[in-house]
């Protein structure tokens, strides 16, 4: 008998307005590469006719760092079995708008915020009532300030280790609340990263009874919601400052379109408070955190570089948001 290794092929399924991850194992015999497979589309929102099957490609492997060894990810799109993308595909129209502005050499860098749940509480509130307000959690250290932290580590050493453009991490504003930063990479790979990276969250989540949410706005009130801010430079971008100042504008143009595609319940976040803009006003700034757009205080002294869309709820689809900002920016 031949060595054998393990493939787990992760995919976006039909669920809405949100769609989650699934993913199932393969094994195979060391030396032949992930083939296409298949799956049940009835289980998954994506076969609404008689026909079931759904095909799932493999667009990109890494590393496994939870199985180790010659395990992989496997990243998969979903098509139909005439080998066209399923509808619920966004990569397939991400990977072309990259295909077909190559030539501006387009980056991503986004931050993926997101809560830590035990059982219907976030971690560090108790079980009635509310912890301290916040003030001292951001970036904090210490028993009474940060929670979850032995997962945080082991996704982002596990990210290390599956070859993702992780960038750091840190804790947020409210308690249980963390962030981790991919990027810079071009698209479809960026959204690749992230939605493996995601599958790495969850899956680790497991070993210790905790469960990630990427709900925006986990608990009402006062409290922070969750954001996937879309930091972005294309080559004259780096280049000089005119083109920064040119895809703050251009974003300005298509404002409601792009809060139409930037992740469910956006309203809830959007409000104008918490380090946010309102979702029906657009603006951009220098170093405004408050902006729907900013132009980082670095990039304006450097007269190059790069800026951030922070208007992406942590729900969103990374190929729907990076589809739209190139579209955007060179079609508008
Ligand atoms: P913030 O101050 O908004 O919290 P972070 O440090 O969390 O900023 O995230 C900044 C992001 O910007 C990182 O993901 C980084 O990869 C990305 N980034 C840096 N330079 C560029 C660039 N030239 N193009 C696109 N993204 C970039
Ligand atoms: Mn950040
Ligand atoms: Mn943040
Ligand atoms: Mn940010």
């Amino acid at each position: 008998m031949s060595a054998k290794y393990q493939a787990e092929y992760i995919w976006i399924d039909g669920t809405e307005p949100t769609a989650k991850l699934r993913s199932k194992t393969r094994v195979l015999d060391v030396g032949d590469e992930p083939p296409i497979w298949g799956f049940d589309g009835s289980s998954t929102n994506q076969a609404p006719g008689e026909e079931s099957d759904c095909v799932l490609r493999p667009v990109l492997s890494v590393p496994d760092p939870i199985r180790k060894g010659p395990n992989v990810l496997v990243m998969a799109e979903v098509l139909l079995t005439d080998m066209s993308p399923h509808p619920s595909n966004t990569r397939a129209a991400c990977a072309a708008m990259a295909e077909k502005y190559a030539d501006s050499d387009t980056w991503f860098g986004i931050e993926q915020e997101y809560t830590l749940f035990k059982g219907s509480r976030p971690l560090g509130f108790p079980d009635n009532g509310f912890p301290a307000p916040q003030g001292g959690y951001y970036c904090g250290v210490g028993a009474d300030e940060v929670f979850g932290r032995p997962l945080v580590e082991k996704h982002m050493t596990a990210c290390i280790d599956a070859e993702l453009a992780i960038s750091g991490i840190n804790a947020e504003v409210m308690p249980g609340q963390w962030e981790f930063q991919i990027g810079p990479v071009p698209a479809p790979a960026a959204a690749d990263h992230l939605w493996l990276a995601r599958w790495l969250l969850y899956r680790l989540g497991e070993e210790y009874g905790i469960s990630a949410t990427l709900d925006p706005k986990p608990v009402p009130g006062d409290w922070n919601g969750a954001g996937a801010h879309t930091n972005f430079s294309t080559k004259a971008m780096r280049e000089s400052y005119e083109p920064c100042v040119a895809a703050a504008e251009a974003l300005g143009r298509r404002a409601d379109l792009h809060i139409a595609n930037y992740g469910h319940r956006i309203e809830e976040r959007l409000t104008g408070l918490h380090e946010t803009a309102r979702y029906d006003e657009y603006f951009y700034g220098v170093s405004d955190r408050g902006a729907s757009v900013r132009i980082p205080w670095q990039v304006e002294k450097d007269g190059k570089g790069y800026i951030e869309d922070r208007r992406p709820n942590a729900n969103c689809d990374p190929y729907v948001v990076t589809r739209l900002i190139m579209e955007t920016i060179h079609e508008e």
